[in-house]
């Protein structure tokens, strides 16, 4: 079989940028970049910076696409969500359409403390995809004790928030790669200097429950696209330092939150105790035999608000609030058989979702509807 015809130089423009030039272009193609969670956030950064000459791309995902997804999601199409692909596999096929030479992975997975350290390992960067909190702390603790930059993202409604996490290159780092290393001074807060704790599991809104514009989740891709070639490049001095709020439908822009230093009593990049590494925060699965049904339970015990949950869950399905508990069924997610799902949530912060015996769709029907 002959080689396909090449298709000229694609990446010309932006080689034109002085920031970038041929030597920046290069090191783009010897980089290698990890995406967790191929949503809103991970599908626009995967494709921007696929298209921007990053050599290696692995994606990371657990779930699969659906109709409700695509208002959002660039990388999925129709077809997708009929045949309700795993995105990390549906979207590492869209992007070798974009770049055939591209070095690129999807993994169909659900980070877990003993899994993320060897794709972070292996990462230059580590962009923020993800939709749940639980994840994101584990990601934070797996990045800074391996010393790999790490952009986090999320939103929800209008809002999106962006942070760019520089820990320093550690002698105990533990990567493959030292293509990017960061000096103790321009090492940056991470994410638990400027949130110590987690949310408790239900106490905010998500984007299937508040519901999200998807030009925010773009705008906040983007700009972790835009944070992670810098690095790649070697041009860390020009990272964003702080927690940056955007909220392009009320015309704010804004850093809002400003510490600029690591906090020496930060328990992970501080004092390097990666609780979340350890396990602390993972919600427990049991599948309840004979009931094709999973429980799920939270890390944190806090007691749930069950009014403000009933009203933000009204809007997915027939939900009635009883004592100590809400049930109802959740009209757009299909169960194993095809049924909807029956979803259960008591005040102890666990939940029942009937008509799966899969863990992982049950934890994610968790993290997106209760919060995780
Ligand atoms: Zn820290």
């Amino acid at each position: 079989m002959s080689e396909p015809a090449p298709i000229g130089d694609r990446h010309h423009r932006q080689r034109l940028l002085p920031m970038i030039g041929d030597d920046g272009q290069r090191r783009l193609a010897e980089s290698s970049v990890l995406i967790v969670g191929c949503g809103a956030l991970g599908t626009v950064s995967a494709e921007l910076l696929a298209r921007a000459g990053v050599g290696s791309l692995s994606l990371v995902d657990r779930d699969v696409v659906e109709a409700t997804n695509l208002q959002r999601q660039t990388l999925y199409t129709e077809a997708d969500a009929k045949a309700g692909r795993a995105k990390a596999e549906a979207a590492r096929d869209r992007l070798r359409e974009i770049d055939s030479s591209l070095r690129i992975r999807g993994w169909v997975d659900d980070l877990d403390a003993e899994g993320v350290r060897g794709y972070v390992g292996e990462a230059d960067v580590v962009v923020d995809g993800l939709d749940n909190f639980e994840t994101r702390y584990l990601l934070n603790d797996a990045c800074v004790e391996a010393g790999v930059p790490y952009l986090y993202g999320g939103a929800v409604g209008t809002v999106g928030l962006s942070m760019t996490v520089l820990p320093a290159t550690d002698s105990r780092a533990t990567r493959t790669s030292d293509r990017v290393r960061i000096g103790t001074e321009q090492a940056t807060p991470c994410l638990r200097c400027v949130f110590p704790e987690p949310p408790t599991a239900g106490s905010s809104p998500t984007c299937d429950t508040a519901g999200v514009l998807g030009m925010v989740t773009a705008m906040v891709a983007a700009r972790q696209a835009t944070e992670a070639i810098k690095i790649l490049v070697g041009a860390t001095n020009r990272v964003e330092r702080g927690l940056w709020s955007i909220d392009p439908w009320q015309g704010r822009f804004a850093c809002v939150e400003t510490i600029d230093r690591p906090d020496p009593a930060c328990p992970c990049c501080g004092r390097r105790r990666f609780e979340f590494l350890e396990g602390r925060g993972r919600a427990e699965t049991a599948v309840l035999c004979g009931r094709n049904a999973v429980q799920v339970r939270p890390a944190s015990r806090a007691a749930l608000d069950l009014d403000s949950l009933h009203a933000r869950l009204g809007p997915h399905g027939e939900f009635h609030r009883e004592s100590g508990l809400i049930r109802g069924v959740l009209r757009a997610e299909c169960g194993d058989e095809g049924d909807p799902l029956e979803l259960t949530v008591f005040i102890d912060g666990r939940s029942i979702v009937r008509g799966t015996v899969e863990t992982e769709r049950a934890r994610a029907i968790h993290a997106r509807y209760v919060g995780a």
